[in-house]
């Protein structure tokens, strides 16, 4: 691949940046300040240092924000008990709960209690049925921040092969719901995918989320291919720090036409399609709120 250009990098953050004047306008328009309130259950750093990064995103935008930190040994009725609370009040627009739980809690029991209008994490079952049947819903921040970051940088998505690596149901399967409904040939290769390498050179638009650092290697990828890394991969240094990397190794920019770096990358996108969600489930809320007033005649300004 000696003398072949770098690919060129989809930087997250002037994407990103985009995707949040949007939510900004948005909520600008509406009669109500978007509210989210973040639940978090015992003290794992990573956990804690994302919610604090989101709760601050929000707080930028002027939106409202909380945070319920829960202690370790936080019961099930505990945490069902809280969502039910927040799901009543409707000064509360979005709900995320931060995962992974502690191992004792059933993240999906938890999930399934939240009121749909309120999954901001699109992770919510109707949520993700309304997703596959290509109905309008709340979509998982990660991937719906991929969409994103495609549409910043008018990359085609409509009648590409988008291979996508990882079948999560935080990023591998709704991606292959948004990138359907958006017109794609999809193909979903996980764990038990044998020759891995076939299957991904096939790819126009490939999408890893893998969560397996340096997975994808340049022979691995079409030469001109979009390639999407959501891995985000710990890994020491000699200095006994971490650094991130990606699911990517840094050789695939010889080869593909464009790529997203680690870090930097879909990493701000998430974020900043939570924000829109948030936004985006504040307008429906009041939406719905402004259709009941009418139905029963209260508070119709101007109305004798
Ligand atoms: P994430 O939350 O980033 O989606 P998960 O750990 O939940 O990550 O899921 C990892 C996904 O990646 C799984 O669907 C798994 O099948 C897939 N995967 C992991 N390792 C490989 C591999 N070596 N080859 C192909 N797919 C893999």
């Amino acid at each position: 691949t000696s003398g072949r250009a770098e690919a060129r990098t989809l930087a997250g953050p002037p994407a990103a940046a985009e995707l949040l004047a949007r939510a900004a306008a948005l909520a600008a328009t509406l009669p109500v300040t978007p509210s989210i309130a973040f639940i978090r259950v015992g003290d794992d750093p990573a956990s804690e240092s994302y919610v604090r990064g989101k709760a601050k995103k929000a707080v930028e935008l002027g939106l409202h924000s909380h945070v319920y930190a829960l202690p370790d040994d936080t019961t099930q009725a505990d945490l069902h008990a809280l969502i039910g609370t927040l799901n009543a009040d409707n000064g509360v627009h979005g709900v995320l709960l931060q995962l992974p739980l502690p191992a004792h809690l059933n993240a999906d029991a938890a999930l399934a209690c939240l009121d749909p209008r309120k999954d901001v994490d699109g992770l919510h079952p109707v949520s993700a049925g309304l997703l596959w049947q290509g109905q309008p819903g709340l979509r998982p921040c990660t991937p719906a921040g991929v969409m994103a970051l495609l549409d910043h940088y008018r990359l085609p998505v409509a009648g590409q092969h988008a291979v996508i690596v990882g079948r999560s149901a935080l990023v591998g399967r709704p991606l292959a719901g948004l990138l359907l409904n958006a017109d794609a040939t999809v193909t979903v290769a996980h764990r038990a995918t044998p020759d891995l390498g076939t299957v991904t050179r096939r790819a126009d638009l490939l999408i890893v989320a893998a969560g397996h650092a340096h997975l994808i290697t340049p022979d691995m990828v079409r030469p001109g291919a979009t390639v999407i890394d959501v891995g985000i991969n710990r890994v020491p240094t000699e200095g006994g720090k971490a650094r991130l990397t990606g699911d990517v190794h840094p050789d695939v920019a010889g080869v593909a036409g464009a790529l997203t770096p680690v870090p930097g990358g879909v990493g701000p996108m998430t974020v900043a399609q939570l924000m829109m969600n948030t936004v985006q489930a504040a307008q429906n809320q009041t939406a719905q709120v402004q259709a009941t007033q009418n139905q029963t005649g209260q508070n119709q300004v101007g109305q004798p």
